[in-house]
């Protein structure tokens, strides 16, 4: 929590917004996380964002889900509204948006991973109309749980599935600075060509070995702020009713990155 970037970017929302809101970032336990929940109305508090390892111990406390947080099983964003808690999960939504104005509608797309960021853009492929959504994961059984997400258009697939697919997403964290074997690629750079989009979720170092491979072959490369800032975004509007200065969100998401 002491790393997140949702200070830096919420701050810098409320202040193009002209809201003398505040944001501020607390490390929690699960277990304490019902007695932070409860005093939320009390302290006149508006909403969360939460972060691993907290989205599903959220989901299972607040008052009502969004469809979205439902079906995922994880929330990102809580609203507090006149009768109660709403958990919503706004990083699927966040990423498809993040594309435009590229649309995914009947488009070939694979997911590398099958953690919670994966099953948000798995869904949210899904939703969007993606006539494919290939999930490639080590663990089959986790590919096979994300991949149902999409529905009809969802399967289990492998690295051979990724040389026809138009949009490739990294959904694990390989190729982050903290990772062990970083550096390394999550597939072999010989299936990247143009004409695909290749989009990397992690954002710790933001110039990914993957994005770096995607622009040496030829494809457009889609860095993972974008996701990061539009389902701040969500919640934003969410939160106050206002429509998000992303422009503002996104100069403070690439400045506390950099620094
Ligand atoms: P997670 O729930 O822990 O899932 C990680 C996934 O990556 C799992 O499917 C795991 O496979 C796979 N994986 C882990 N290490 C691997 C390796 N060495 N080789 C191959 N596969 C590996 O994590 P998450 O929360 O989904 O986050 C994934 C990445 O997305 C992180 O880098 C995170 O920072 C980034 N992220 C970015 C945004 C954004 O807005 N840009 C939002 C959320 C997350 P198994 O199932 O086999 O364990």
């Amino acid at each position: 929590m002491r790393h997140s970037l949702s200070p830096a970017i919420h701050n810098a929302a409320f202040a193009a917004a002209g809201l003398d809101w505040a944001f501020v970032a607390f490390d929690v336990r699960p277990g304490d996380l019902p007695g932070v929940l409860a005093a939320m109305g009390p302290l006149g508090l508006r909403g969360l964002s939460v972060t691993m390892p907290l989205k599903e111990v959220t989901a299972a406390a607040v008052d009502r889900l969004t469809p979205a947080a439902a079906e995922l099983g994880a929330v990102n964003t809580v609203v507090v509204g006149p009768h109660g808690l709403t958990g919503d999960n706004t990083d699927g939504v966040g990423f498809v948006d993040a594309l435009r104005p590229w649309d995914p509608a009947g488009c070939r797309c694979a997911v590398l991973g099958a953690g919670g960021a994966a099953r948000a853009v798995v869904r949210a492929l899904g939703a969007a109309g993606a006539a494919d959504v290939v999930v490639v994961n080590r663990t089959a059984e986790r590919a096979a749980r994300a991949a149902a997400l999409a529905g009809a258009a969802g399967r289990v697939g492998s690295a051979g599935d990724l040389e026809a697919a138009e949009l490739i997403v990294n959904a694990t964290p390989v190729g982050m600075e903290a990772t062990p074997g970083a550096g390394g690629l999550p597939l072999d750079e010989a299936v990247l060509h143009a004409g695909q989009r290749v989009v990397d979720l992690v954002y710790h170092p933001l110039r990914t070995p993957l994005l770096d491979a995607a622009a040496r072959r030829g494809a457009l490369t889609i860095d993972g702020v974008g996701m990061l800032v539009h389902q701040a975004g969500y919640a934003f509007r969410a939160w106050t009713g206002l429509t998000p200065p992303l422009g503002a969100m996104e100069a403070a998401a690439r400045r506390a990155i950099a620094n």
